[in-house]
């Protein structure tokens, strides 16, 4: 069945039921901000508690570290980032609105790949691109740095100004020796860090997708540069099927992705050594984990002219929106040694690791997830409607509520018991209690929300100590024991998805 899912509908249901509201919107709002509402919050929590579980605690080899937002300015200047993090603006020579010049190009049906300003500026002149608010004639493109930066301290001299981080991924590299030191860590081994980040977008777009405050979810893997194909998990991942768009491919015409397994790819030189094609292949097992189906996730390589100063290759995994097409929602780059040599020369420090007797400079793979991405992507995958009735079909490791408890009426001592059942399982599950309204009604409600299961209660409970489990993807209903009911919720959360009618 084609799914016809739209952002209209992605955007009405987290407004109207409290997963994300435009921030400052008393103030009529703040363009490229937005505020977590309470069923969003959750869902953040538990993505990030999910993330930090597969790829942390339960590995051995790689550090979580949580690094500070403002950050020191010498940073972003051995980063690269002060002097290239720009995006090019055109300015409107009748009514001064800017906008970003790729942007432009992009929503005239031109497509356009990191341009320097004298291309942005050639084509824009050719396909007589005027501004989209006066028609006004646009001015030449103009770089623009898409830092956050502050002051530091009382004084706001030049020498005060620090940066509020564009990524989380420097923090790992200024604190790559602390943790080599502190942890006693030894090749190959990897530190994780989820926060923050911001960037100051020109034109913010798409809901969740481009903001100027954001969440990244990230690892630097670090391998000696001499052992990139010595990964000992790879057999675990070598038979691992994924869609790849290669940038060869890309520039043959080619925009369809093909299936490969991943031992193919590297056979065939696609990925350019065994620990990137690992670190592909366990982002999107945690993906797929989470309930994004694998026909929609495609891996598609970097072409030349898109890859980052620091990067030797790159990987996007990309969602396939029903209403935007394919869309970035984790980049996966082998970085080299780039960002620690830069930092040693910044620095003056000596940021080596030594392995197998030798002083290295660690080259490393990079998967860096989005976080308000990955959850548009799980709430557009979840999103189903049916005669106007919308269910959200995602999976319980971030459904907002696990469980909601409902007595049938609120009489005869049913409500009585519905709430002893609510207050015994509230501690093991996030789950609420309603009473409101009719038993349809909170069943809607709770499908819309994503509540995988709803227990009820009713007449024959307070007879035989049997409830009814209702389950959301299906409308099946189930009846069990009161005492059992906690081992069946138990069973069937984690024996999700349940039935894939979608
Ligand atoms: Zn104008």
């Amino acid at each position: 069945m084609e799914k016809t899912v739209t952002l209209d509908d992605i955007v009405n249901l987290c407004l109207r039921r409290g997963f994300f509201y435009p921030s400052g919107k008393i103030y009529g709002g703040f363009r490229g901000f937005y505020d977590y509402g309470p069923l969003g919050a959750e869902m953040r929590r538990d993505l990030i508690n999910d993330w930090w579980n597969y790829f942390v605690e339960t590995r051995g080899d790689i550090y979580g570290i949580y690094g500070a937002v403002i950050t020191h300015p010498k940073t972003w200047e051995a980063s690269g980032h002060v002097e290239s993090f720009i995006d090019y603006i055109v300015r409107c020579t009748r009514c001064g609105e800017e906008y970003r010049a790729d942007h432009l190009l992009e929503d005239a049906g031109i497509k356009v790949v990191d341009l320097t300003p004298e291309e942005l500026s050639r084509l824009i002149r050719e396909n007589n691109i005027r501004c989209p608010k006066c028609g006004g004639e646009l001015g030449d493109p103009q770089p623009f740095n898409l830092m956050f930066s502050t002051h530091v301290g009382p004084k706001h001299t030049k020498s005060s100004i620090a940066y509020l981080r564009p990524e989380t991924a420097q923090l790992i590299f200024t604190n790559f020796k602390n943790v080599v030191f502190t942890m006693g860590a030894t090749l190959p081994f990897g530190i994780a860090q989820y926060g923050k980040a911001f960037r100051n977008e020109i034109s913010p777009r798409n809901f969740l997708f481009r903001l100027r405050e954001f969440e990244q979810m990230e690892i630097e893997y670090f391998v000696n540069p001499k052992k990139m194909d010595e990964c000992p998990y790879f057999s675990s991942i070598e038979d691992f099927e994924l869609y790849i768009l290669t940038a060869e491919e890309q520039e043959e015409g080619v925009d369809e992705a093909r299936p490969a397994r991943v031992g193919e790819l590297v056979e065939t030189g696609v990925i350019g050594n065994k620990w990137h094609a690992y670190w592909i292949a366990e982002s999107l097992k945690w993906l797929e984990r989470l309930g994004l189906r694998k026909e929609h996730l495609r891996v598609r390589e970097h072409v030349k002219t898109e890859l980052a100063h620091y990067a030797a290759q790159t990987f996007d995994v990309e969602y396939l929106f029903p209403f935007m097409g394919w869309k970035e929602i984790e980049g996966i780059s082998n970085r080299t040694d780039y960002d620690l040599r830069r930092h040693m020369e910044y620095s003056g420090e000596e940021l080596h690791i030594v392995d197998d007797g030798e002083k290295v400079v660690p080259y490393v793979i990079e998967p860096s997830f989005g976080v308000e991405r990955i959850l548009m992507a799980l709430l557009t995958e979840g999103y189903t409607k049916h005669k106007k009735r919308i269910t959200l079909k995602i999976s319980p490791r971030v459904a907002p509520y696990k469980l909601a408890v409902f007595p049938l009426v609120n009489k005869e001592g049913i409500d009585v018991k519905a709430r002893e059942i609510y207050h015994a399982l509230k501690n093991r599950y996030r789950a609420y209690y309603d009473d409101r309204g009719s038993i349809g009604k909170r069943y809607a409600k709770a499908d819309e929300i994503g509540v995988p299961i709803c227990l009820t209660v009713d007449g024959q409970t307070l007879q035989d100590g049997t409830v009814t489990l209702r389950l959301r993807d299906t409308r099946e209903q189930v009846r069990v024991g009161v005492d059992e009911a906690e081992r069946r919720i138990e069973e069937l959360l984690s024996s999700w998805p349940w039935r894939r009618g979608y």
